[in-house]
C-alpha cells in the first residue's frame, strides 16, 4: 500500500498536482484565544473512543508516545477492529446491508492542518479509516462514495476483499428468513431487529495536536445505499485543535439531525467539561427527535453515545440511556480511555435512567 501511494503521489507530482501532507506536530500554546473567551491550554497524550475501542486507545497512546502525529494514531487504533472478524459492526466482519452486501463508512480529522476525509458506502475493502485518511492527505475533496471511493482505493493500491464472513453471512440469513409481512422500515417497537456498533477514537499529544476518526458498517441490515452518521463531518466526529474532539456510536440518523460531534465540541468551546458537553449533545438529539422514536415520558427508543476530549487533558463520555443491572454488570456503559501506560474502561453519564 505504502508503495502504491508513492506512485500515486508521484503521479499527482507529475501533474503537477502536490499533495496536502500532514503537517509535523505543533508546540504546545498554553493559551487559546477563542473571541470574547479564552481556553487554559494543558494538552497531555490521551486518548479516548467507544468501548470496543480499548486495544485501539492503548495503541494509539502508545504510537504518540513515540512521537507519531495523533490521526496516524488513532487510525492505527480502529484497524484493530477493522480487521477483526469477531467485530460484526465495523470493517471486516460488519454485518451486511439488506441484500447481503458489507458496506462501509468512514470519517477522520486533522486538528492541526485543518483537514477532513470521508469514505461513504465503500464496498470491499478491509479498512475505510485508511481510504479516510488519503481522501484527507491526498484530495481537494472531503468525501467520497460508493464504487467510486472503491476505484479511489484500489488507485492507491488498496486490495480488494470479500468482506462478508460466514458467521456475518448466517446471522444475515436469520435476518431474512425471519422477516414477516408486518415489517416495515418505520417498525419502532422493542422487536427491533436491527443492531448498530461503530468504532471511534479521538487522539490528543502532549503538545496538543488532535485527531480523531470513526468507522462502521453502519446499521445492520440497512437499505443499500443508506449512510450513517459515522462518514459526516460533524457528526460522527468532529476535532478543533483549540478545543478538543468528540465521537459518536449509536443511532446515526438521530445524530445527524443534531450535528452531534459539532454540538459536544461547541459546548466544550463555551466552557463546558467533556462529559456535560456529551450530555448536552443528548438533550439536544432529545429535542431533535420525532414523536413516533420518543416514549410516553420523551425517552428516546434508542441508544446513542458521545465520547469527548478536551485540550485541557479532560475527557468523558455519555449515553442516552442507563444500560439495564445486566450489562453494567457486563462492562456496559462504559468508554475506552488511554494514558501512557494505563488503559482503561472508564463509566459513562447517562441523560435517562
Ligand atoms: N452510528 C452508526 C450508524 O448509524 C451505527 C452505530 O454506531 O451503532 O451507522
Amino acid at each position: 500500500m505504502n508503495t502504491s501511494r508513492k506512485s500515486f503521489i508521484k503521479t499527482l507530482g507529475a501533474l503537477g498536482v502536490m499533495p496536502w501532507a500532514i503537517a509535523q506536530p505543533t508546540s504546545s500554546k498554553p493559551r487559546v484565544e477563542l473571541g470574547n473567551s479564552s481556553i487554559i491550554s494543558n494538552p497531555k497524550t490521551l486518548a479516548v473512543g467507544s468501548r470496543n475501542a480499548l486495544r485501539g486507545v492503548e495503541r494509539a497512546v502508545s504510537m504518540m508516545s513515540e512521537g507519531k502525529d495523533p490521526l496516524d494514531a488513532a487510525v492505527e487504533g480502529v484497524k484493530i477492529q477493522e480487521l477483526d472478524p469477531n467485530d460484526m459492526s465495523v470493517g471486516y466482519g460488519g454485518l451486511p446491508n439488506e441484500h447481503g452486501v458489507v458496506q462501509l463508512d468512514a470519517s477522520c480529522m486533522h486538528g492541526p492542518t485543518k483537514r477532513a476525509g470521508a469514505v461513504g458506502c465503500l464496498e470491499g475493502i478491509k479498512t475505510p479509516s485508511e481510504v479516510a485518511k488519503a481522501v484527507l492527505e491526498l484530495t481537494d475533496h472531503i468525501m467520497l462514495v460508493g464504487d467510486d471511493a472503491k476505484t479511489f482505493a484500489l488507485q492507491l493500491g488498496f486490495e480488494e476483499e470479500d468482506l462478508l464472513t460466514e458467521r456475518a453471512r448466517e446471522a444475515w440469513l436469520r435476518w431474512k428468513r425471519n422477516l414477516n409481512p408486518n415489517d416495515n422500515w418505520l417498525n419502532d417497537d422493542e422487536s427491533n431487529p436491527y443492531s448498530t456498533g461503530t468504532v471511534h477514537i479521538s487522539a490528543c499529544t502532549q503538545q496538543g495536536d488532535i485527531g480523531s476518526i470513526t468507522t462502521t458498517s453502519g446499521l445492520s441490515y440497512k437499505i443499500p445505499g443508506r449512510v450513517g452518521d459515522s462518514p459526516i463531518i460533524g457528526a460522527g466526529q468532529y476535532c478543533d485543535q483549540r478545543v478538543g474532539s468528540a465521537g459518536s456510536t449509536g443511532r446515526g440518523e438521530a445524530n445527524i439531525m443534531a450535528c452531534g460531534s459539532f454540538y459536544v465540541v461547541e459546548r466544550m468551546r463555551s466552557g463546558e467539561s467533556p462529559e456535560q458537553a456529551c450530555l448536552s449533545a443528548l438533550q439536544r438529539v432529545v429535542e431533535m427527535t420525532e414523536p413516533r422514536l420518543l416514549d410516553e415520558n420523551g425517552k428516546p427508543r434508542f441508544n446513542l453515545n458521545y465520547y469527548a476530549l478536551n485540550v485541557q487533558g479532560e475527557f468523558g463520555g455519555a449515553t442516552m440511556l442507563k444500560p439495564s443491572d445486566r450489562a453494567l454488570d457486563n462492562g456496559g456503559g462504559t468508554f475506552a480511555v488511554a494514558e501512557p501506560g494505563n488503559a482503561r474502561l472508564e463509566p459513562m453519564a447517562w441523560l435517562f435512567d
